[in-house]
């Protein structure tokens, strides 16, 4: 197998008929970056963050941070590096936070805004960015928005580290570009809205599953809604490709539904730019993209959209697999 999928190194990540598509990594730390690469991932798609926060006693400094982003966007130089601000809460808990204990800590004080309400912890983080954004190709990714105040709010924010930057006479990028994860309904549903303040979308299907299905992703009596065959949850995603279009941003896909390969003709006929997975599944995901023609994947696509349940969803991919062995 591997023996195989070996042709694809250093390839293009290219369709059957011809569409140029990016496969990145997901990442969780510098070292990850470097193995990532080995893996033949062409950028970073999503670098988690939060384990640059974890099992220490306080919050990475400035300085740690921009040596951490640097060294990561260099081992993909040229290739662009997404950078994803702290999501802490949910099932990530930092200790040295002191987060409150939540009833419903998925739906709580969580990501950006935990982020917005603790100015020095955010503003360290994004000067770090900012700075390793002068020194790489950096991307900053904005996770669990839900409203646009939000997306404005870290924009501000930003602003006011660009001029403290810049009184301090530090190099950084004042463009840097800047994007949202799509993992919440409310994101979904307004993706044309906040596609006109961002510069990207990545979609992140392990969140956007649970919460349109109203349903834990870890809770093994309701497995059978977190689904990414959901109609609900594939509607969701046809749409904001959609959007992502219209207002001529690319769209990526972070969760792990983008490395499904039963699913890979759906996401080439949404229009799914990239593809963000985990680097073993690199070779294999580039693999899956070239046997697919546009035609093809708008076909089987269509024929999903028309079924009425996950079941019939996964049957139907299913029986794809088996035609093509
Ligand atoms: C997601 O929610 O799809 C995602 C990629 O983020 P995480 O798994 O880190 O919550
Ligand atoms: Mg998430």
């Amino acid at each position: 197998q591997r023996e195989r999928l070996n042709v694809f190194r250093g390839k293009k990540s290219v369709t059957a008929s011809g569409t140029i598509k990016e496969i990145f990594a997901n990442i969780g730390s510098v070292e990850d970056a470097e193995s990532a690469r080995a893996a033949d991932a062409e950028g970073v798609g999503l670098f988690r963050t939060e384990f640059l926060y974890m099992d220490r006693t306080k919050a990475p400094d400035e300085e740690e941070q921009f040596e951490a982003y640097c060294k990561a966007a260099k081992a993909f130089s040229p290739d662009p590096v997404v950078i994803r601000t702290l999501d802490v809460g949910g099932d990530k808990d930092i200790p040295y936070l002191h987060m409150d204990q939540e009833e419903n800590p998925f739906m709580g004080f969580r990501a950006v805004r935990y982020c917005l309400e603790n100015r020095e912890l955010f503003k360290t983080q994004l000067r770090a960015l900012l700075r390793a954004g002068a020194e790489g190709c950096i991307r900053i990714m904005i996770p669990m928005v839900t409203c646009l105040a939000e997306i404005r709010g870290v924009k501000a924010l930003m602003a006011e580290c660009c001029e403290e930057l810049k009184a301090e006479g530090k190099r950084f990028d004042p463009d840097i570009k800047t994007g949202i994860m799509v993992e919440t309904p409310a994101a979904a549903a307004t993706a044309d809205i906040l596609a006109e303040e961002v510069d990207f979308f990545s979609i992140g299907t392990n969140d956007l599953t649970g919460y349109m299905m109203a349903a834990d992703r870890g809770n093994a009596k309701v497995a059978y809604l977190y689904e990414t065959y959901q109609p609900a949850v594939l509607r969701m995603i046809r749409d904001v490709c959609k959007a992502a279009g219209k207002a001529d941003i690319p769209v990526g896909m972070c969760g792990e539904a983008a490395a499904d390969p039963a699913l890979t003709p759906c996401l080439i006929a949404f229009g799914l730019d990239e593809f963000s997975v985990s680097p073993e599944k690199v070779l294999a995901t580039r693999k899956k993209l070239s046997l697919w023609s546009s035609e093809d994947a708008i076909a089987v696509a269509d024929k999903v959209m028309s079924l009425g349940t996950a079941e019939e969803v996964k049957q139907y991919l299913d029986s794809l697999k088996k035609e093509a062995e």
